[in-house]
This record gives structure tokens, sequence and C-alpha cells, in this order.
């Protein structure tokens, strides 16, 4: 398997640093607004990475952050008169929603910058101690660029020229020792959330938070560093330098960054007012389409955002879960018996799309080749089967395109919601059928609830369920 890494501008061959095991780390949000279409990509797209990894038979450690402590945090909690913890707190539990309703699986660990203070406290003191960071006079706390060898290798700059670019805006009054420097602690500001250090009260800069939750839920070293490409310079650049300075061990072997999704061809802005959330999309399409739409393009790839690739989409997805309910129906009419010597050879055929599949995700997570096999899947699907298959061919062939969309998280059959009222007719029937002793129907309910995640038990005050 191939990913491309950003550090060396190739694809490289996958070798986790433990067999079996990727220990992953992916920027999330900040949490001041209810994520848009573009936050929506990295999700999707390292989610898919995930599957896919797990797929393969690696145990994923996946660890994806909330930045909840920020300047445009603090801003809008001021505008609305609340603290920043309540405005972080509820466009976390609104971001969740979102990840639901767009098949993301919740990270292993979702840690808050604010939660982990304590760490960063710890790796900026031993930044200072080790002679890679100072505080000044005004309680900030910055890092020495200069001093850290490896600076720009990520973003592959040359530090002269970032020093050219930065001495033209350089503030008079600045206490850096140098224009390059950046922020690790910033004193506190009135009516600013803040926490005590040893270099007085104030709060972290935002690039030491990834590098500290990083240390803390993956170790030193990690496999797969991930985000938006914007993040390349400076945030994951001066990760580089924060926990390679600080460990002493290369910190990520592998960096994957998306690129960005535009709308209408251009960059998406509120004052151009091509600016979209989830949740309004999520009043126009099933979250689904975007997850699908999203997919269909490669993550390296700009990705253009507009109504006709949407409607595009989800007609495509239609087809895909329009074989997968055929297929679901067919099973109820197919034969009995074994698999015939023809069948057993289609499905051998069909195979194929499985390994295009495979070979297309092997090379840096080519989705868009991925939905291709997927479709070749459906167009074999759609002219080889009927009711003259055994149930065995039919199912097989459903669990191949189950297998394949579930990889990409893509869903073919909705979890039907079992009502309760349905429950309690179900219970009221079996009780008559057990006062009949046509207890054979009666098992056959209970086997029916359970099937429906219903679980039974009668009691002498009459019937208990529960959902198991
Ligand atoms: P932020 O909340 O701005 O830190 O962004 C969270 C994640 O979304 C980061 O990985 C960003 O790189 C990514 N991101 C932001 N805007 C876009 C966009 N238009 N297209 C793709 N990714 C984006
Ligand atoms: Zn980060």
């Amino acid at each position: 398997m191939k990913i491309y890494n950003t550090l060396s501008k190739q694809k490289e061959e996958f070798v986790p640093l433990e067999e079996g095991k990727v220990k992953m780390y992916v920027c999330g949000p900040t949490v001041y607004n209810y994520i848009h279409i573009g936050n929506a990509r990295p999700m999707i797209v390292f989610d898919t990475v995930r599957h896919y990894l797990e797929y393969k038979g690696y145990n994923v450690n996946f660890v994806s952050n909330f930045t909840d402590v920020d300047d445009k945090i603090i801003k809008k909690a001021m505008e609305e008169g609340t603290t920043a913890e309540e405005v972080a707190r509820r466009f976390i539990g609104e971001c969740k929603k979102d990840m639901e309703g767009m098949n993301v699986s919740p990270a292993t660990t979702h840690p808050l910058a604010t939660q982990e203070i304590d760490g960063m406290i710890d790796m900026i003191g031993k930044l200072i101690e080790n002679g890679y960071a100072y505080p000044a006079a005004d309680g900030t706390v910055y890092y020495r660029t200069r001093k850290f060898a490896g600076y720009g290798k990520l973003s592959h700059k040359n530090i002269d020229d970032l020093q050219a670019g930065h001495r033209d805006i350089k503030v008079t009054g600045d206490l850096k020792e140098d224009a390059l420097d950046f922020v690790l602690w910033k004193p506190k500001k009135e009516g600013e959330p803040y926490w005590e250090s040893p270099w007085g009260k104030g709060r972290p800069g935002w690039h030491i938070e990834c590098s500290v939750m990083s240390k803390k839920y993956l170790g030193d070293e990690i496999d797969i560093h991930a985000g938006g490409e914007d993040l390349i310079f400076p945030h994951h650049e001066n990760e580089i330098a924060q926990s390679e300075a600080a460990n002493g061990v290369p910190f990520s072997k592998y960096w994957m960054h998306n690129a960005f999704l535009n709308v209408d061809n251009k960059k998406m802005s509120k004052s151009v007012g091509n600016f979209f959330t989830v949740r309004e999309i999520s009043e126009k399409y099933d979250l689904q389409t975007l997850r699908f739409f999203m997919l269909s393009a490669h993550y390296r790839s700009p990705l253009n955002f507009s109504a006709d690739l949407m409607e595009a989409a989800k007609s495509g997805l239609e087809r895909i879960i329009t074989a997968a309910e055929n297929l679901a129906h067919l099973k109820k009419t197919a034969q009995e018996g074994g698999l015939t010597a023809a069948e057993q050879a289609l499905l051998a055929e069909a195979a194929v799309f499985t390994q295009k599949f495979e070979a297309a995700m092997d090379d840096d997570f080519n989705t868009a080749d991925a939905v291709s096999a997927i479709f070749e899947l459906v167009k074999f699907i759609n002219t080889n089967v009927s009711p003259e298959r055994t149930i065995g061919y039919v199912e097989a062939l459903y669990a191949q395109l189950k297998t394949l969309c579930g990889i990409l998280g893509i869903l073919l059959e909705q979890d039907e919601e079992v009502l309760d009222e349905e429950i309690e007719n179900l219970i009221a029937e079996r009780q008559a059928a057990r006062k009949e002793k046509n207890f054979a129907r009666a098992d056959e309910i209970r086997d029916i609830l359970l099937e429906k995640g219903i679980q039974l038990k009668d009691t002498r005050e009459g019937v208990q369920w529960k959902r198991v």
C-alpha cells in the first residue's frame, strides 16, 4: 500500500512503526460555529483511510482533537454574552451530529485542548529547558525557530526565504528574538479564559495543543498525521519543530494532506456568499450523498462543489442503493441449494471488482477509482442476477457490494427503527398464542423480536422487554 507523504513529496510504501498497528492523528476543527463543507472533507477522507486500514487488518488508534480555546471562540462568546466554554461545548455537540449524519465514525479519542493544559505546560517547560523556547518580558513564551535545524522540511520552505518575508512585517515593540519565532503560550487578556503557568496566567498557542495531544494519546512517534493542506504551513511545520525538539525522535512517519473544497470554482468565503455549512446541505440532501460526492475525487485533487455535481452524486448513489435493494428483494425469492458451477464462475468474475477496488485504494487511497470499481460491480449485478439464481449467489454479491461500500462509509440499508407500538403488538400476539397453546408461534414471535434487537423476559408481573 502506498501513501503520498508530504514530507518526501513522494508516494511511499506504507510500513507502520509497529506491525499490525497504526497510530493516526487528524487535526480537528475549531469549534466556534457549525462545521462547513470544507471541514467535512478531511473528516470524510481520513475516516475512509481509517476504514481501509482496518479492512487491511490494522488495528487503528485514531485520535482527532477539538480546538476548544481560540480567538474565534472567545470572540463568538463575547458577541453572545456567554463563555468560550459554552460556545465550544455547543458546537462540539453540533459537530458530532453532523459527523454522525455523514457516517464519520467517532475517533478512538477526541481530546479537548482545554483538558490537556498540564501536558502543554510540561512540553513548553521542556522546550525552555533545552533552549528551544524562551519567555519574553510580557509573559509570552516563544519557540526559537532558527534553533530547529529541520525547520521547513515539511512545507519545503527555505528558512532564509521565510526570514526575508517576515522582516517586512516585523512589528515594532515585538518581544521576539527573531521574526520567525512563534507563540507557545500567550499571556492573559482581560475577559479571556486563562490557566496558571510558570510564565503567568495565560493560554496555549494553537500549535502546541496538537503536539501534546498526539504525544499523550499516541506516543512520541506516530505513523500518520493528517489534515487539510492549509495546515502544512505553519501549523504542521511548527508541530514538528515542537515535538521533535521536545521528544528527540521523528514525530510522524507519514504526513497526509487533503486539497481544498471550492464552491462554484471559487474559494469558499462568507463574504462571497458561497459558504455552506454541513447542516445547510443536510436540509437538501441526505448527508450520505455529501460523503459520496467527496469520495468521487482523489483527496489530493481540488474538488469543486456545485448543485450539478451534487445531483450527479445523488443519482450515482441511487444506482448503487437500487442494486442493493434488488439483491435484498431477490434473496427472498431465489433458489435453495448450493452454488451452481456457473454461479461459481460468475462470482470469480465479480471478485475482479474487489481487486480493482483494492488496487485503487492501495494507490494512495484513490477513492475516485475505487468508486468506479463499485459501479462496475453494480453493472455486473444488474446483468447477472435473476430469480433463477440461488440464495447463496445473491447473498455473496450483496456481501461484496456491502463490504466495498462499507469501506467508503456508504450504508446500503438504513437501520429500521422499531417502534414501541410495533413491539407491544407483537408481545400481545405472543400472549394470545400462548393462551391458545400455540407455542410454536409464541417462540417464533420471540425470535422475530430478538432479530429486531428486542429481548423479552417473562416475569410474574407480565412480559418485560428491553433493547439489546
Ligand atoms: P479549522 O477549523 O479551520 O482548523 O479546519 C479544520 C479542518 O478543515 C482542517 O484540516 C482544515 O485544513 C480543513 N479545511 C478547512 N477549509 C477547508 C476547505 N475549504 N477544503 C478542505 N479542507 C478544509
Ligand atoms: Zn493540529
